[in-house]
């Protein structure tokens, strides 16, 4: 904080006489952001924020940060320093934001890549053995139905339950 003759004067300090009812004139500075009037031990920003919203920061490291700034001691809640304090935050998360971005859209190219691959892969098995062998059974099984061959029409039931097996 500068000392110069402009920035300090003689009167009561806001912070004082609302934290502990000390109405005595003291030495004040201004506060370069909100150009507030404080003693020494108040001159100094801190932010304008509830316990409640540092609770829902759901960001570890911004939460640390703001419970670092909530726990100062002396300083004035400065509402322009405040404003900085988030613009600035700002600016670096929204750099980390468009990286975390650009990670999840390579991620997201690669997967509909793979997904392409796929559905290649799908439409090349389109009739698999598995479908010739259970529609040839099933016309086998018509016929000895219709012919009234039971025995056959079991065995050909089991046939195709473990065709149905061993092709899951
Ligand atoms: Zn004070
Ligand atoms: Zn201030």
């Amino acid at each position: 904080m500068e000392n110069s003759n402009e920035n300090i004067k003689f009167g009561i300090c806001p912070e004082c006489k609302v934290r502990y009812n000390d109405s005595s004139e003291k030495k004040l500075y201004q506060c370069p952001y909100c150009k507030g009037w404080f003693c020494e031990k108040h001159v100094e920003p801190k932010l304008v924020i509830t316990w409640s919203a540092i609770e829902r920061t759901r960001d570890r490291i911004l939460k640390e940060k703001l419970y670092e700034e909530w726990r100062k001691e002396g300083h004035h809640p400065c509402s322009i320093w405040t404003m900085q304090y988030f613009e600035s935050l700002e600016i670096k998360e929204k750099e980390e934001r468009e990286k975390f971005l650009k990670a999840l859209d390579n991620i997201e190219k690669r997967k509909k890549s793979n997904q392409y691959s796929k559905s290649l892969e799908v439409s090349k098995r389109k009739i698999s053995p598995k479908d010739v062998a259970i529609i040839l059974m099933l016309i086998l099984l018509i016929y000895f139905i219709a012919v009234r061959n039971i025995t056959i029409s079991i065995f050909i039931l089991l046939v195709l339950a473990l065709i149905a097996v061993i092709f899951r």
